[in-house]
């Protein structure tokens, strides 16, 4: 495969992501939780290319990695089949744990300076929106291949068409980040929502290290970092300083920004 066939590939890929991001547009205009400029989208979007398009390559060879280490280890652990009745329990056993292992791994991004110097760059959004669903840091992916994507490869051997149904699940992820009024109050321990994932990317200190959840809160509530968002509780956000990318150098580099500016003068 050509790298041009490799990026249309990822393109093409992309294009439920994508569909999806303009639709929530739609009703970020009709509800929107607070007043944006539409500049920083182009940021994001920008980000997000970088993200699913150019790194995706490095990807690409982690997961090859991933599969031969999973192979050489007999395949994973547990069959989840997906015929018949198994279908819905296989489903359930293999989204609850994926859920947990994000939940893990989100901890340690935010616990581990070497893994919050690159997932910053997905807070550094002062304008979040279903755009900032992938404005990650490109070499985030990798590690993730290596470790959770590990783990599950050994624990499970699922059926494709569950794989599949995660992956459909998971475009659920641009919902939380969209720029909507919409949370579920005291119900907020049901799934994530906008308001429940805003107070993460908060920028006030009174809100740091809250609602990790990726698509189940309820694993917040297990392990003590779950926060009911009050009512109309909306708070601004972005890191601390309102540090963000200047320009396109700064999101390849992210981590080294620092060194770049000082270097800059
Ligand atoms: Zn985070
Ligand atoms: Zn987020």
């Amino acid at each position: 495969m050509t790298l041009a066939q490799f990026a249309a590939d990822v393109a093409w890929k992309s294009l439920p992501l994508l569909g999806l991001i303009m639709l929530a547009g739609l009703a970020e205009r009709r509800w929107p939780a607070e007043a944006q400029r539409w500049r920083g989208r182009a940021v994001n979007l920008g980000c997000m290319a970088v993200y699913v398009l150019g790194f995706a390559l490095l990807q690409q060879g982690t997961a090859a990695l991933t599969v031969l280490a999973v192979n050489g280890a007999g395949g994973g652990w547990l069959a989840l089949p997906a015929d018949g009745w198994h279908l819905l329990p296989s489903f359930l056993v293999y989204t609850l744990v994926l859920d947990l292992g994000e939940y893990a791994f989100h901890r340690a991004q935010h616990r581990i300076p070497a893994l919050w110097a690159m997932h910053s760059l997905h807070h550094s959004d002062t304008a979040m929106n279903a755009t900032t669903t992938d404005r990650h840091f490109w070499l985030e992916p990798g590690i993730k291949m290596v470790t959770l994507y590990l783990a599950v490869g050994l624990l499970f051997k699922p059926d494709p068409v569950i794989v599949g149904m995660y992956a459909v699940l998971g475009l659920y992820n641009v919902v939380p980040h969209m720029n909507v009024r919409w949370g579920l109050g005291r119900a907020a321990f049901l799934i994530n929502t906008p308001q429940f994932h805003r107070l993460h990317h908060s920028m006030l200190p009174q809100h740091y290290d809250c609602n990790f959840a990726g698509l189940f809160p309820v694993f917040d509530l297990l392990f003590g970092t779950y926060r009911q968002p009050a009512a109309g509780e909306y708070p601004p956000t972005g890191i601390a300083g309102g540090d963000v990318p200047a320009g396109v150098l700064e999101v390849l580099a992210w981590p080294l920004r620092g060194r770049l500016r000082k270097n800059g003068g």
